[in-house]
């Protein structure tokens, strides 16, 4: 196994669940395992660095949680205040009810925002109007919901929405390879809105609620972070060797076994597992499949810097009860969304402060981040209390930054991958997982990751999984 994020993490477990005598050596470059998925507490403050919640909408994170014993460590997120907003012209704008993403299951909702204008809304009503798309080609999002709802509910609700999620460039994102539910909508439906209307009762009863923004009921975090899930995650794996500090430089084929290369020691393995961001698993393997390697070098990274800032909740004086906000490109701010960490898991910071995580970069606004800690420090305090009236300077604030850690599903990315899985099919013994293909979520990471052990399994002799 090369790469001990949770994808790598989880595909160990399921080698381990599975065959217990099976002897799994796990690689990892970082001083821990664990990937981006890391919590840090500085005094009353938890702050995770990375992802803060994931979805149980796809089943993979929950089961695995279920099977290590750690599901009563999950908490669901702050039910008074399920709401998030968006900026429009400096203000902090709830979300229409029920708008997941691109799915509005409340039209009135949207018909009395005042994020959009009476034109915006009546062009967002005539979607249910506009002729379902024949052609299958790649969309980007921005075309496809420019297309649907019309440019105004683009560029104040989906752009800002989606962006949160992708940091990427939504001329560029693939509607096929990340969004590919909304897709499916309108060759059923042929209209967004009509599937949403339908799936209105189903997806109500699945959440329990009509949250604004996220369907935030269908989350769940570690009460005490996401460091917690690893730690445990780790606790379950006594029977894999973790070699830390351990970064692979070079991985061959050599007489029907894997050669890997780690710190000038070279082992042999009957199978391999590479589980790590495209980009640095494209060196790797240059030489064992120069195809494979081009085709892993075209999946583009992302760049984003979270600032972190704590204050005392008596200085802010537009105080906003929900779980953050996003800010639409159209706004010209220098932050694309902000986290309120402390409402939506209360416990995160004492009652009287506000925890808030600012993200800052992604692909339209990389330029940003070649500015200095404290410039980008600077720009996130003043962006905040612009946006929440704050009198006071945080308390406490830290930058962390994700150097190329969002993988760009870009138009093309589906063909993309199908012929990185052709490659792999082509070698005994070896599989490729990560949340560079299809899926970035942590639920998908694990599903992926472990379905990456399972064929693995499959190959190392029809063992029963
Ligand atoms: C800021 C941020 C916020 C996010 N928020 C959410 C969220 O709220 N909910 C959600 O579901 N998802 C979220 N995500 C996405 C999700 O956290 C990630 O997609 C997922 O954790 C990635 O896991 P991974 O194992 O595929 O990759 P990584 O976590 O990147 O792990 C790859 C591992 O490989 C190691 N490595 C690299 N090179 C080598 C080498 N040569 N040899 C050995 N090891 C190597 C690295 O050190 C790393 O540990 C967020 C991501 C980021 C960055």
């Amino acid at each position: 196994m090369i790469g001990g994020g949770i994808s790598g993490l989880a595909a160990a477990h399921r080698l381990q669940e599975s065959d217990a005598d099976l002897d799994v050596q796990l690689f990892e470059a970082a001083t821990r395992p664990g990937g981006v998925l890391q919590t840090e507490k500085h005094e009353d403050l938890l702050i995770e660095r990375s992802a803060d919640m994931f979805t149980t909408r796809e089943p993979w994170a929950l089961d695995l949680c279920r099977r290590i014993g750690f599901d009563d460590q999950l908490i669901n997120t702050n039910e008074a205040d399920r709401r998030a907003f968006v900026v429009r012209s400096g203000r902090l704008i709830p979300v229409p009810q029920g708008f997941a993403l691109m799915s509005p299951t409340k039209l009135t909702a949207v018909l009395t925002t005042p994020l959009l204008s009476p034109l915006g809304k009546l062009r967002f009503l005539l979607e249910i109007f506009v002729r379902q798309r024949r052609e299958t080609e790649d969309e980007s999002l921005r075309d496809f919901s420019v297309r649907r709802f019309g440019k105004e509910t683009f560029d104040r609700l989906i752009q800002p929405l989606v962006g949160g999620i992708y940091t990427a460039d939504p001329e560029k994102l693939s509607m096929q390879a990340a969004l590919s539910q909304f897709v499916a909508m309108e060759s059923e439906h042929g209209s967004l809105i009509r599937a949403a209307r339908k799936g209105r009762g189903q997806q109500q009863k699945a959440a329990g609620e009509l949250s604004s923004g996220a369907r935030y009921g269908q989350f769940v975090a570690p009460r005490e972070g996401m460091g917690s899930l690893i730690t445990a995650l780790l606790n379950k794996l006594e029977r894999t060797r973790i070699h830390v500090e351990s970064p692979v430089d070079q991985l061959v084929r050599r007489e029907q076994q894997w050669c890997l290369t780690s710190k000038g020691n070279q082992q042999t393995f009957d199978a391999v597992i590479v589980a790590l961001p495209a980009c640095r698993a494209a060196p790797l393997l240059s030489e064992a499949d120069a195809q494979l390697s081009q085709l892993l070098d075209r999946i583009t990274y992302a760049s984003a810097a979270v600032v972190v800032l704590a204050y005392h909740r008596a200085e802010i004086q537009r105080m906003v009860q929900g779980f953050g906000f996003v800010v639409p490109a159209a706004e010209n701010r220098r932050i694309l969304a902000g986290s309120f960490s402390s409402i939506k898991f209360p416990h995160r910071a004492p009652n009287d402060r506000l925890l808030a995580r600012v993200f800052m970069g992604g692909a339209l606004q990389s330029k940003l981040l070649e500015q200095d800690d404290a410039e980008l420090t600077g720009i996130a305090v003043d962006e905040l209390q612009d946006l929440l009236e704050i009198a006071g300077q945080p308390y406490f604030s830290k930058v962390i930054r994700w150097n190329h850690a969002m993988p760009q599903y870009h138009l093309g990315h589906q063909e993309l991958v199908a012929r990185i899985r052709e490659c792999e099919s082509q070698m005994e013994g070896f599989a490729i997982t990560g949340n560079a293909y299809s899926g970035v979520g942590i639920p998908m990471c694990i599903g992926n990751g472990e379905r990456a052990a399972e064929q693995i399994l499959r190959q190392l002799g029809d063992r029963v999984v």
